[in-house]
């Protein structure tokens, strides 16, 4: 897709109220039949519009230029906040606004909320509104929590700021029955569980605002905080790097190399490379350098990533495939002074190398040997077996063990601890989506998995295949929302067409993707349906599935 599609601004707003049991935000969900996102969870929001400009008279608490300059903005920042209030009338009938009095308005008003449908469609702008019916925008109380912009690819991008504000008490919510189909109060940690269960859906943006809102037991806690402590401006400004002819180029925000080139090369120097080369040693921490083994291919991106670690004496994770030459690289690198060889885990491409490195150099190998399958490497024996939380010392410092079954059942992230860098193998990869492949492949440990790491602090992930990824969590977050989507799709497709063989189910729950990959993605359908069994969701018979009723 056209990587200059037209970013568009707009905002979004978390309402919260308190009760006896913690904080509460307000959620609407999108119809079935939305083009962006259907079926998910959002907070009121959408696109600033022109027209939100004329709404400055009306404004209480901040003018263009103090709302600009909170959001980092030289002019226009006013917008924001007033489109999210008038998105927030529009999809959930609440109106923050203060009446002629000064009072903020405390139930729906007749004569007011009256004309919400007919500010939704255009035929009455907010600042009409405001005028006729003395009505003031308050824009202070509404805090600016975050700050998102749609990566590239995707076929509508949106500069989305996020904003927070006190529900006004008495207005009762009414979602409009077209764009939004249910409104409903829930705390964050209950919405974090219903993503977590599959039981609703989230795009990664929400899931990172409900994760802050979770921190907070009271609104006024929030927004104290959030009012004191504005986010980060996000990055947004193209930065330079090498093409793979060495030419200067542009690269937009969310470009696959942006977050790596932005790592390397912190003053905009131009230095870094926008391409990943086999062979070429590039450094991406202290004391820590990749080097991209020569099997390139449609299951390993532009290769298997093997990184080295330390200075005097190496540590190597994931020697990749037994390629002479990239063995002879890795010699060459280290001068053969190797002390350690962790794999991630035993698939071809991974760990192979392990066993001849090993002969040549004496280093020890760890990680935990793969189950007896064709697609293992049955080869890797490792001399000391880790676990879940095992510490490796090594030169560039202390690295921490994940389990992360999912992918395989044997599956090691390793934790850089003070770099909080993440090497996370094929649990996390960069530019192609990771197999689940049963029977060791298992969709419900890939999602605990990937749950778990959001317990963890991680500035980046290196991933076995691709370039570096900034804002962990959010790619987290974004995986496990694909995934999850995926499994409603599963069972839409055994509710409409009751028990079904796999064959039958393909097509439809993978409609969006070339029949020529179907193979593919009917294993990662089987891994779903097993998920589904496991959550008590489904049940098999024979060859067939069917959901399991009431479930
Ligand atoms: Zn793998």
């Amino acid at each position: 897709m056209d990587p200059k599609t037209k970013i568009r601004p707009a905002a979004t707003l978390a309402l919260t109220r308190d009760t006896n049991e913690g904080l509460e935000v307000l959620l609407l969900q999108r119809t079935w039949d939305a083009v962006f996102l259907p079926g998910f969870y959002v907070f009121p929001g959408g696109a600033v519009d022109a027209a939100d400009q004329d709404c400055l008279p009306w404004l209480e608490g901040h003018d263009d230029q103090s709302a600009s300059a909170m959001l980092g903005l030289d002019s226009g920042g006013a917008g924001y906040l007033i489109a999210a209030i008038r998105e927030c009338f529009e999809e959930a009938g609440i109106l923050l606004a203060l009446d002629a009095g000064g009072h903020l308005i405390g139930a729906n008003h007749p004569n007011i909320h009256r004309e919400r449908d007919a500010v939704s469609c255009g035929d009455v702008p907010l600042a009409d509104l405001c005028r006729r019916h003395r009505l003031k925008l308050p824009l202070d109380r509404l805090a600016y929590l975050s700050h998102w912009i749609t990566p590239p690819g995707a076929p509508r991008r949106f500069d989305t700021r996020f904003f927070v504000a006190a529900a006004p008490s008495g207005q009762v919510p009414e979602h409009d029955g077209v764009e939004t189909i249910e409104h409903v109060w829930l705390s964050p940690d209950q919405a974090l569980a219903d993503h977590r269960e599959g039981r609703r859906l989230f795009g990664s943006p929400t899931l990172r605002t409900l994760r802050i809102l979770a921190e907070f037991r009271t609104t006024s806690a929030l927004l104290a905080h959030t009012h004191a402590q504005p986010p980060e401006p996000f990055p947004s400004e193209p930065w330079p790097a090498q093409d793979r002819t060495g030419s200067r180029q542009m690269l937009e925000p969310g470009a696959p190399a942006y977050d790596e080139v932005r790592k390397l090369d912190p003053n905009a120097s131009g230095s870094a490379r926008a391409s990943i080369r086999t062979g070429e040693p590039v450094a991406i921490a202290p004391g820590v350098v990749r080097l991209t083994a020569p099997n390139a291919g449609m299951m390993t991106g532009p290769g298997t990533n093997t990184y080295l670690l330390g200075t005097d004496s190496f540590t190597v994770i994931d020697p990749g495939p037994a390629d002479e030459g990239h063995l002879e690289r890795i010699l060459e690198y280290t001068g053969g002074r190797i002390e350690q060889i962790l794999v991630t885990h035993t698939h071809r491409d991974h760990s192979p190398a392990a066993g001849p490195l090993q002969a040549r150099t004496g280093a020890r190998l760890l990680g935990i040997a793969g189950p007896d399958e064709p697609s293992q490497d049955g080869s890797f024996r490792p001399d000391q077996t880790l676990q879940d939380g095992s510490k490796v010392e090594t030169d560039a410092g202390r690295l921490r063990a994940l389990h992360t079954p999912g992918h395989a059942s044997n599956h090691l992230c390793y934790l850089l601890e003070d770099e909080q860098l993440l090497f996370s193998g094929d649990h996390i990869m960069q530019g192609s989506t990771v197999v689940i492949n049963p029977p060791d492949g298992d969709m419900k440990a890939y999602l605990e998995s990937l749950d778990r790491l959001l317990q963890e602090d991680i500035r980046h992930i290196a991933p076995g295949h691709g370039f570096l990824m900034g804002h962990a969590h959010a790619v987290i977050d974004y995986l496990s929302t694909h995934r999850l989507a995926r499994e409603h799709k599963v069972v839409e497709a055994l509710k409409a067409q009751g028990p079904s063989r796999l064959a039958d189910l393909t097509p439809h729950v993978y409609d969006d993707v070339p029949s020529a990959i179907h193979g593919i993605a009917s294993r990662s359908l089987l891994a779903h349906l097993n998920k589904l069994v496991q959550d008590g969701r489904a049940r098999a018979e024979g060859d067939h599935w069917q959901l399991v009723s009431g479930a």
